[in-house]
């Protein structure tokens, strides 16, 4: 019997990959099969430069050596469509369903529709429509943390008859795996990574010192949103964009829903609310553990940075932040044309840094006075 499971790209960016299984009408399936050959464009395989460390991906060409020292070049296929095979049926009384943890990294694409940007006591908080993002998964957090070697990102998929192995298999399985359509297919099975497009409303604090206070502030907030407003967990996502060449981050909120749902609209118009459940989520957890348990901010679904979530760091930020956003500047559209032209790039580390840190703020790109 076939029937079809459709989910969003940034869902599928974490599902539909070897090694999940996907529950559905009371039976257990895995992906077996990727439908590359939908379009031109996603015939097109793009390469990122990956940093398990920083947690961030950068586009890169093929064959080119990494940036940062430890980091690995993955080569990528669009998210498409799968062939699910069935492996089990589900009993009424189980009640575990296994997820397996990915590792998913993300870009801004340098394009969104404006916003407004506030000051939320010391940070600023932006609030933007129609943000471009491109989410990476790159492996696996099981086989990755083994980081034992360099072929443990990504998936093991045939890119010629797009058949695949679980990343988990055993060197054995994936060997034989290798071998067979090395003989088949005729080529080489490098593992790949997955990517996703999207286009979202999202709430950020650009340039976050560090990963915990990024992971750790919207969670809390993510949390307390559901609790003030009507809406589930995964009704907004958490992305922390780390960059290979730098400690600072970006944390965002978005939202998955095509076109906005509003929820972040409502975030930041009872925004007091919001933060005075958030202060209570991260002040009184019920096991008062020492940074992050089940009883307060982690979930199953967080599990890929549940090492970065800490309670008393929220609690703090927080505290120092107070309950108010006050607003500071409208944040004009980013377009690529507006992208400096050739020859006008920053000459040094120094002025690309220095954009960076305008852009970062929600200013537009400098035009340069003619005289
Ligand atoms: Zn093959
Ligand atoms: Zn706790």
């Amino acid at each position: 019997m076939e029937f079809a499971l459709p989910r969003s790209p940034s869902v599928a960016l974490r599902e539909y990959v070897p090694g999940n299984l996907i529950y559905a009408n009371g039976n257990r399936f895995v992906a077996r099969r990727f439908h590359r050959d939908v379009d031109e464009q996603r015939i097109e395989m793009p390469n990122f430069e990956v940093s398990t460390e920083r947690q961030a991906v950068k586009e890169t060409n093929v064959g080119a050596t990494p940036s940062a020292l430890g980091s690995t070049v993955l080569q990528t296929i669009a998210v498409c469509d799968v062939d699910l095979v069935h492996q089990s049926h589900i009993s009424d009384e189980e009640e575990l369903r296994f997820q397996m943890g990915v590792a998913v990294y993300g870009l801004e694409r340098d394009q969104h529709n404006g916003g407004k940007a506030y000051a939320w006591g010391t940070p600023a908080l932006h609030h933007r429509r129609g943000v471009r993002l491109r989410l990476v998964n790159v492996g696996a957090s099981g086989a990755i943390e083994r980081q034992t070697r360099p072929d443990r990102f990504g998936y093991p998929v045939c890119t010629v008859c797009g058949q695949s192995v679980s990343p988990l298999s055993s060197d054995e399985q994936r060997r034989k795996f290798g071998e067979n359509h090395l003989e088949r297919c005729g080529r080489k099975i490098t593992p790949v990574g997955f990517y996703a497009d999207v286009v979202a409303d999202a709430l950020s604090l650009p340039a976050c010192t560090d990963r915990s206070t990024a992971y750790s502030v919207l969670e809390a907030i993510r949390f307390a949103a559901t609790q003030v407003l009507d809406m589930h967990m995964e009704d907004l996502q958490v992305l922390v964009v780390g960059h290979v060449d730098r400690e600072d981050v970006d944390a965002l909120l978005w939202d998955p829903m095509p076109g906005g749902s509003g929820l972040l609209d409502q975030l930041c118009e009872r925004f007091e609310e919001v933060v005075a459940a958030a202060r209570e989520v991260v002040e009184k957890c019920p096991s008062a553990c020492t940074s992050s348990c089940v009883d307060c901010l982690q979930t199953f679904r967080n599990a890929f940075y549940h090492k970065h979530l800490d309670r008393k760091l929220a609690l703090q930020c927080l505290d120092s932040w107070g309950r108010t956003l006050k607003f500071d500047h409208a944040i004009p559209a980013l377009h690529p044309s507006q992208e400096p032209s050739e020859g006008r790039h920053p000459v040094n580390e120094k002025e690309r840094r220095l954009r960076y840190l305008l852009r970062a703020a929600g200013f537009e790109e400098v035009t340069r006075a003619s005289n």
